[in-house]
């Protein structure tokens, strides 16, 4: 398989982007996406990410996977995958280093917790939050909240809405526009600008596409896939190291089990952690060639040759079915075994009471939160926002100042040399 450099007719095209909300001036040296990976590297959200949990909490060991880490691993298989299909690199690196800006502290623990003090709220979702990170809540430029991010990369980083969050963002987007149009810049503060004009693309709102049924780029399709495929094969990695999973466990799963044996047959006597590691560098290897090849096969039997005809199509970035039972059979086995083991429950139960704590702290006594957030509007959504861009450490220490409440349980999750 040779990669081709050059973009396929089908990838994303910075030179025909759909713009962004405000309209800048082109960079002298770099193409839009570029400069949007540039925006999300540099920014303060994506910092924090290296002190997130992924599935272990932060503290628990300082070889178990974080967002951060989790985000560089999606963008380097993505952008292997984008290279060999002839899809934008940048663009992929861009939604990958961004998919996961809008988690909590704690992960889905935390996401749980937050949902349900919001649920009389508006809700919370980290997919949608990822966008208000982007879209908003970043405040570091001049002349706009956000990074005003292109079209494509907001369309990346929003791989699931709500039928009423969409609808939210078509009137928010479209009623901006109109202000824009009117000539009150000043007020628009949600205000879109693309290049291509409202009624050309069908398209303008990127919350469009989940009421008219539409796919994103083939480009979001491959990171939302990569994020799958990465987070399946660190969690057993880290499932490993911690104690939690042990091999023969994972005997039960075909994936890992098939190839163990292959690594087994070639190298006798190797050790359980160069078999572990070699296992599953393995298996990441056949999920990326079998990602390759079904997506070629969908797109050629498609006769796919336009980004439009990407969007009109069912979703092409696919494992073949073998591969699909294969990743649903690894998928289910680490829910059973890591998500809900009971010593990771023990540790998400804890996480869940320090992000109710501190939401109804905050929202009794607002002036604990930084100005910023203080000034806002809506109260709840701000508490929302300020406990979502927490890191695992600061919401901690955040619980003991506030609550008075011994932080850390016990740690009893510590990486260990397999
Ligand atoms: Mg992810």
């Amino acid at each position: 398989m040779i990669a081709p450099r050059s973009l396929a007719v089908y990838a994303c095209d910075p030179e025909c982007s759909l713009g962004r909300r405000y309209a800048e001036p082109p960079a002298p040296t770099r193409n839009a996406f570029q400069r949007d990976r540039d925006r999300i590297v540099h920014s303060t959200a994506f910092r924090r990410l290296v002190y997130k949990t992924q599935v272990f909490l932060n503290h628990e060991g300082d070889l178990f996977r974080t967002r951060m880490t989790h985000s560089l691993e999606v963008a380097q298989l993505a952008r292997s995958i984008a290279r060999v299909l002839g899809l934008n690199e940048d663009l992929v690196e861009a939604i990958a280093l961004a998919h996961d800006l809008g988690h909590t502290p704690f992960g889905h623990a935390g996401q749980d917790a937050l949902n349900a003090c919001m649920v009389e709220h508006g809700g919370f979702e980290h997919n949608f939050q990822s966008l208000r990170v982007v879209d908003t809540l970043e405040s570091r430029y001049p002349q706009f909240e956000g990074l005003n991010l292109t079209f494509e990369t907001r369309e990346g980083i929003l791989k699931h809405c709500s039928a009423k969050n969409a609808q939210y963002l078509v009137d928010t987007e479209i009623h901006a526009q109109k202000m824009m149009d009117a000539g009150l810049n000043a007020q628009a503060d949600q205000v879109i600008e693309h290049k291509s004009g409202l009624s050309k693309t069908g398209l303008v709102s990127i919350g469009s596409r989940f009421l008219d049924h539409k796919q994103p780029s083939l480009e979001a399709q491959l990171c939302n896939l990569a994020d799958e495929v990465a987070y399946n094969a660190h969690d057993i990695d880290d499932g490993v190291r911690s104690g939690l999973i042990d091999l023969e466990k994972l005997s039960e799963v075909p994936l890992f089990e098939n190839f163990r044996a292959e690594v087994h047959r070639e190298f006798p006597g190797l050790s359980s952690r160069k078999t572990a590691y070699e296992t599953i560098r393995r298996m990441l290897s056949a999920q990326v060639y079998d990602i390759i090849d079904s997506t070629q096969k969908a797109i050629a039997l498609n006769s796919i040759s336009s980004l439009e005809e990407v969007r009109g199509a069912a979703p092409l970035v696919c494992f073949s079915e073998s591969m699909r039972i294969q990743s649903t059979q690894l998928k289910r086995f680490l829910f059973q075994n890591l998500y809900r083991h009971s010593k990771v429950a023990q540790t998400t139960d804890w996480a869940r009471n320090v992000v109710t704590d501190l939401f109804n702290a905050y929202i009794n006594n607002p002036k604990e939160m930084p100005p910023f957030y203080q000034s806002r509007a809506n109260l709840y959504r701000a508490v929302s926002d300020y406990i979502a861009g927490m890191t695992d450490r600061f919401a901690g220490a955040e619980h003991l100042r506030l609550c008075a409440q011994s932080s850390v349980p016990s740690e009893h999750l510590r990486a260990q040399i397999i």
